[in-house]
């Protein structure tokens, strides 16, 4: 089995306690030498400045890659734009554009008046600027706002014909459905990589209704499976060992590359890495 090309995705952090835990999982993640790091940016736009510093900050001193989250949430497209320019002037040049979810207690997504009304809409701004990688979001198990697998598909593709050159997928629980998503994706001629988005899964209870709110999947068997290693104490253990077996089911099918989402915490992620092949090959001295 060869050994994938992995990337992680982080939060800003919100306060200095958070920001010592980001630099930390940085620390013990960055030698592990990433295609590329990522910054979220909050629901409802939240984090605009912190994800900006955040960026930069990584860009600046860990030697990765660094990819911006940007949202069409509650901004005009000439304040999208601006972020985006800003990124690219500190050299910063790949952007995950999405819709983006609503803030806190909103019932769905609004456009601004002035602002994008789409994550179509911000792709094809985004790559007539030339200046960006665009990476977009993709949904193996549909959308809680689309009506069938086909219709996120399609929605995929218009983002790609749109200038998207890679799609990361939202946290599923069996390779299957991701190998189901590649297929349908090939069929109708989307030619972007695909990389699966990995959810290592530090607390079922919080997993299962971060799930439940996005639309991915839960299998009967894993509920089982946590009920039992939850009464057992061994719930760390399974999550290493679930995470580590999706991940080598998807390489066994032909994937390149894994996208881990480590929620800034590192031991999980490093572990299901070292399982899979992927050590450190610098250390922190050298890349930092
Ligand atoms: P879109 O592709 O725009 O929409 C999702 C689905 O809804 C489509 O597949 C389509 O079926 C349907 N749909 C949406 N609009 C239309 C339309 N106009 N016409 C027809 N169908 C439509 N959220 C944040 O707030 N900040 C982040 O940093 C962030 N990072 C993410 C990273 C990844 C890799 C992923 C997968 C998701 C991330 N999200 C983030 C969550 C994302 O913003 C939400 O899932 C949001 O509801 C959809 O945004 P999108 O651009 O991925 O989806």
């Amino acid at each position: 089995m060869p050994t994938p090309r992995v990337s992680f995705e982080f939060f800003p952090p919100q306060s200095l306690e958070a920001s010592f835990r980001l630099w930390d999982t940085l620390g013990t993640l960055a030698p592990l030498a990433p295609e590329f790091v990522s910054v979220t940016y909050g629901a409802g736009g939240t984090t605009r400045d912190l994800t900006h510093d955040a960026v930069k900050t990584i860009h600046a001193n860990y030697g990765v890659k660094v990819a911006a989250h940007l949202t069409c949430v509650d901004a005009t497209r000439e304040e999208t734009l601006a972020i985006a320019d800003s990124y690219a002037e500190a050299g910063v040049n790949r952007i995950v554009a999405l819709r983006g979810d609503p803030p806190k207690g909103a019932d769905g997504f609004r456009a601004h008046p002035e602002g994008f009304a789409s994550s179509v809409e911000l792709v094809k701004a985004l790559a007539d600027t030339g200046k960006f990688e665009i990476a977009v979001g993709a949904y193996p198990d549909p959308h809680p706002e689309a009506d069938s697998l086909a219709a996120c598909v399609e929605y995929l593709k218009r983002k790609v014909d749109a200038g998207a050159s890679t799609a990361i997928t939202q946290f599923f629980f069996e390779a299957d459905t991701f190998f189901r998503f590649r297929d349908a994706c090939a069929d109708a001629g989307i030619g972007a990589t695909i990389i699966p988005g990995i959810l290592p899964i530090g607390n079922w209870t919080r997993v299962r209704n971060f799930a439940t709110r996005c639309g991915a999947i839960v299998p009967a068997w894993l509920d089982e499976a946590y009920a039992a290693a939850t009464r057992d104490g061994r719930e760390s253990l399974l999550s290493t060992a679930l995470c580590t077996e999706l991940c080598t089911d998807l390489l066994e099918g032909g994937v390149e590359d894994l996208h881990f989402y480590t929620l800034n915490s590192p031991d999980l992620t490093r572990d299901v890495c070292a399982a899979l092949g992927v050590t450190p090959r610098v250390t922190l001295a050298e890349v930092a």
